[in-house]
């Protein structure tokens, strides 16, 4: 276990020089004075800058090595949109400033706005909302006020596929909604049939991931759509992972009426942690009118802000978490039409080739070409060693690569889930393969070291569940 700064303080060391006072003193009144001295670490400066430097080197991230985190679309982000969401103009600004004081970054988000627009094939988009089940809690809120408004309060339930991201059925819950769970077919995609009988005069809407979670493009979505819209409900496109079609197929051409993005997967800003993020919500024309609380409209190049006719009202303070669109603009700017439908393109190229480098060593239970994502089952292995998925992706750990998602979706026992996303090359996805193939080797092998697994690192097998309930983060 690491040594806190705490520990490494002495007293009297100090790394920061602070400047004379040129202002006069204000004494804070007695009643606010602290008794007792903070206690802060003291400590010099390459004590300082060596403890934080040994920190960062011990969490795993993007900037240093491959990261294959299926659902979640961990691709290099470029630093130039880093840069440009660092300049003063868009930093050293206050939200309340007046709208003719802060023309620049409206633009950003007017322009912003629209070609999020191109590429979904949406008519209005709202910046507000700060992740992707927020953007969802904020589009069923939309949907909601629109079936209120025209009195169709039977519509309660939203249809929500098995192999939906868990955030589908907890919004629709958190909204308000019956959710209603409809089985997958043997090939991952929706089953029209049960499709067909859950639809009715109380669908408020169909939620869906296209392509899916299990990597998988909804052939059926022409059906799909038809078979909703006839029945008088929605169609709600989960584009958090837009990266498999964004520059080749629209939701809006496949008849979906409102989406939400996620800006931290497909748009270049990093994510994990605990954001910031920004999941813009984008709708047909006849659902603008409820969007949140403002939109940006422009004027004879002037650029204001207008409160929706019925809007649901804010979601977020503010205008969302503005720096993310900064980035995701920069990035959308710098790759142009073509170089969105190119990484769309790379990101299904090199998802296939991971899939198809496995074959044989890793058992794929929706085969076929993939999309950006695919699925593997490690049910067999477990069945012949006892080694479970989360052992090899333990074992991944010791061999240099984060592991994939594991255990979803849930419709696959011993799922992994591989994303490798366009940014790596080939021989970062060779290197991948032999490494996911060692690991299988090992559970035959030696395999002791996967349950032992991971050894490489500062901590090894916590107890997950207390590990997330009652976390220690400063032993
Ligand atoms: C990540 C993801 C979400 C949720 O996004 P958050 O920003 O984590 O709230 C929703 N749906 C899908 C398919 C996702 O991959």
């Amino acid at each position: 276990m690491s040594e806190l700064i705490f520990d490494k303080s002495k007293a009297g060391r100090r790394c920061a020089v602070i400047p004379c006072r040129d202002v006069a003193a204000v004494c804070v009144p007695e009643r606010y004075r602290r008794e007792v001295k903070a206690e802060l670490p003291e400590v010099s400066e390459i004590d300082l800058v060596r403890h934080y430097t040994n920190l960062s080197r011990k969490s795993y991230g993007v900037d240093n090595g491959f990261y294959p985190l299926g659902s979640c679309t961990m691709k290099y982000n470029p630093k130039i949109n880093e840069d440009a969401a660092e300049l003063k103009g868009f930093t050293d600004i206050h939200p309340l400033q007046p709208e003719s004081a802060v023309q620049g970054c409206l633009e950003v988000m007017h322009t912003l706005s629209e070609y999020l627009c191109e590429i979904t094939g949406m008519e209005a988009m709202t910046l507000q909302p700060a992740a992707g089940a927020h953007g969802e809690f904020t589009a069923l809120s939309m949907i909601k006020a629109y079936l209120l408004d025209r009195g169709e309060t039977s519509r309660t339930k939203l249809i929500v596929p098995d192999s939906a991201h868990g955030t589908n059925p907890a919004s629709a819950n958190m909204c308000g909604f019956t959710v209603v769970n409809i089985p997958s077919t043997a090939d991952g995609i929706v089953d029209i049939d049960a499709l067909k009988n859950a639809v009715g005069g109380d669908t408020a809407a169909l939620m869906l991931t296209n392509p899916n979670t299990v990597g998988k493009f909804e052939k059926n979505i022409e059906i799909i759509e038809k078979t909703v819209h006839d029945a008088g409900g929605l169609l709600y496109y989960d584009g958090a992972n837009l990266n498999a079609v964004m520059g080749v197929a629209r939701p809006g051409d496949m008849g979906f009426d409102a989406v939400h993005l996620n800006l931290h997967k497909t748009f270049a800003t990093p994510h994990g942690g605990g954001g910031p993020g920004s999941g813009p919500v984008g709708c047909k024309a006849f659902l603008a009118k409820y969007l949140p609380n403002p939109v940006v409209k422009s004027e004879n190049g002037i650029f204001s802000f207008e409160r929706p006719e019925k809007s649901i009202g804010m979601s977020k303070s503010f205008f969302g978490n503005f720096l993310v669109c900064v980035k995701a603009l920069a990035y959308i700017m710098t790759l142009g039409a073509e170089g969105i439908r190119e990484a769309a393109e790379n990101a299904v190229l090199n998802a296939n080739y991971l899939q198809e480098s496995l074959r044989g060593t890793y058992d794929i239970p929706f085969d076929g070409p993939c999309m950006h994502e695919f699925v593997v089952s490690l049910e067999r292995l477990k069945r012949d060693t006892g080694i479970t998925a989360s052992d090899i992706a333990k074992g991944l750990i010791d061999r240099g690569m984060h592991p994939p998602t594991m255990y979803f979706p849930l419709v696959v026992h011993e799922a992994l889930m591989l994303e490798p996303t366009e940014t790596e090359s080939r021989e970062t996805l060779d290197s991948a393969a032999a490494a996911l193939k060692d690991a299988i080797a090992a559970a035959y092998d030696n395999p002791q070291s996967l349950r032992d697994a991971p050894v490489s690192t500062p901590v090894g097998r916590p107890d997950e569940t207390a590990a997330v309930r009652n976390p220690v983060l400063k032993a």
